[in-house]
């Protein structure tokens, strides 16, 4: 393990220039303070976990200073907002500050205006970072593909949004940023050169497989392959419960990673329809639509690609799309059953969808009782002859199971957590925050690191939200 200034930092971003990239230093937040950082994440990184009690490594995630060998832009990008071309967007508040090896870029967000910000302040608030920060590390130890959050700070300096907050900060981690929309730019400005220049870099350090192709063949399938890691994306939003709010394509990864934590939020009781993002007025992303808005976007990112690849094979691509969500979304429902894959295991799960549908059932507790007795999750479903006819074909399956049940309850409670990020336990964590006590922050942290095991001492956490924070509404704003 490493020291900040061992960390050997470049930034193979930056080297595109302009257009790509504008450079940018990092506004500093004034009297910051760090309040709480992923053990998981620097280890990533290889920073040694005695680094982060060092003013250098505050002044780092606060913008303040950046390490010998970064290289700070921003990047430039666009993006279709709720169905509609929005044009020219970029990093507004977000800064690509220097890669280190795996490769992992390191991207601070909230560090001040830059080339993208649009009239806006290029801050972030403290409620919205403490919910990036929880919400990336919870995603990743429920093995949904995500970005990562290294560390958060909090400052002193007045952010207005709907009233006034504090601005934060957060270092964000991932192979790369790149999205959709980083394509749509060059797309809808007519530069096929830069469209092509762009789609070179990905392939080449990310998609070996196409790197190793030239000409159509490359694209089509380093595009295949973006096709494929964003239907298997929405297949884990689907199966953990995850609203993402925000499916523009500016938000939407090259690497089928989840981007952009805003308005999102875990169902809780089982609406397919829910929307978490209150500005969603008309539902464009509810629960149910993002696997189908996960394949508009893809459309997208397709006609942005058009002069690299022939639209024959475009739309033999696009067509890979359905089969593989559904796959990937069974194969996950089936494990969470606990069951071993077949025709009559995946024939349980439209009933059972229906049933928890009808009765608004709490997503997670009903998989996690359903991981320790049939009884238990019986109980959640309101026992009656519908839900009883159900658990007589699933019982009929599970009993046939060799290994038993005790073996199939415990791979059963390795796959269907007990704890997601709540919207309720997100808003405790913020608001202690907000008051200059970081320790719930680091204690939702810990339990969603390990959202697996029973922590009986936060067991509260698990349940929906208490009659106090029932009427939680999230918007865009952040
Ligand atoms: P989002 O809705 O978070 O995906 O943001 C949409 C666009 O607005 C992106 O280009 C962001 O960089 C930009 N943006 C959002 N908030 C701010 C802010 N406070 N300052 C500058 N740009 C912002
Ligand atoms: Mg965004
Ligand atoms: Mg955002």
């Amino acid at each position: 393990d490493r020291t900040l200034e061992e960390l050997p930092f470049s930034n193979s971003f930056a080297a595109l220039g302009e257009p790509f990239a504008e450079r940018r230093t990092p506004a500093g937040l004034p009297d910051a303070r760090l309040v709480a950082w992923s053990p998981a994440a620097a280890e990533l990184i290889a920073l040694r976990s005695s680094e982060v009690e060092r003013p250098e490594f505050v002044a780092l995630v606060s913008g303040n200073a950046i390490v010998r060998g970064m290289e700070p832009v921003a990047s430039i990008y666009g993006g279709h907002q709720f169905g509609v071309w929005a044009g020219q967007l970029g990093d507004g508040r977000a800064i690509l500050l220097g890669e280190t090896a795996g490769p992992w870029e390191l991207q601070i967000k909230g560090a001040g205006m830059t080339a993208f910000s649009r009239g806006a302040d290029g801050r972030a608030v403290i409620r919205s970072t403490v919910r990036e920060f929880l919400a990336s590390e919870a995603m990743d130890a429920l093995g949904v593909p995500t970005t990562r959050a290294l560390a958060m700070t909090a400052g002193s300096e007045p952010v207005l949004r709907e009233r006034v907050e504090r601005a934060a900060t957060v270092i964000r981690l991932a192979p790369s940023f790149l999205r959709f929309g980083s394509f749509e730019i060059f797309h809808y400005r007519d530069r096929r050169a830069e469209v092509r220049r762009l789609a070179d870099y990905a392939v080449e350090r990310f998609f070996p497989a196409a790197a190793a192709l030239d000409g159509a063949a490359r694209y089509a399938r380093f595009f295949a392959s973006v096709v494929e890691r964003t239907a298997v994306l929405m297949a884990h939003w689907q199966a953990v419960g995850f609203a993402h709010g925000v499916m523009n394509t500016d938000n939407f990864s090259i690497l089928g990673l989840t981007l952009d934590y805003g308005p999102y939020g875990f169902i809780e009781a089982y609406d397919p329809g829910f929307i978490c993002n209150h500005t969603d007025s008309l539902g464009r992303y509810a629960f149910d639509r993002q696997p189908t808005i996960g394949l508009w976007n893809c459309y997208a990112l397709a006609q942005s690609l058009s002069t690299l690849i022939a639209e024959d094979e475009r739309t033999a691509i696009l067509a890979t799309y359905e089969p593989a969500f559904w796959d990937a979304y069974a194969t996950l429902l089936v494990a969470k059953l606990g069951l071993a894959d077949s025709v009559d295991a995946r024939r349980l799960l439209p009933d059972l969808l229906e049933l928890l549908a009808a009765r608004r059932v709490d997503w997670t507790r009903f998989w996690r009782a359903l991981s320790h007795d049939d009884a238990r999750a019986l109980a959640l479903t309101a026992d009656d002859e519908t839900s009883r006819a159900w658990f007589a074909r699933y019982a009929a399956l599970s009993a046939a199971d060799a290994r038993g049940d005790d073996l199939r309850h415990a791979a059963m409670r390795a796959v269907n957590p007990k704890y997601v990020l709540r919207n309720w336990v997100a808003q405790q964590a913020i608001e202690a925050c907000e008051a200059g006590d970081d320790t719930v922050v680091r204690a939702v942290y810990d339990v969603l690191r390990a959202p697996f095991d029973e922590h009986p001492e936060h067991a509260a956490w698990a349940q929906p939200a208490p009659p106090e924070y029932a009427h939680l509404s999230v918007s865009c704003s952040s």
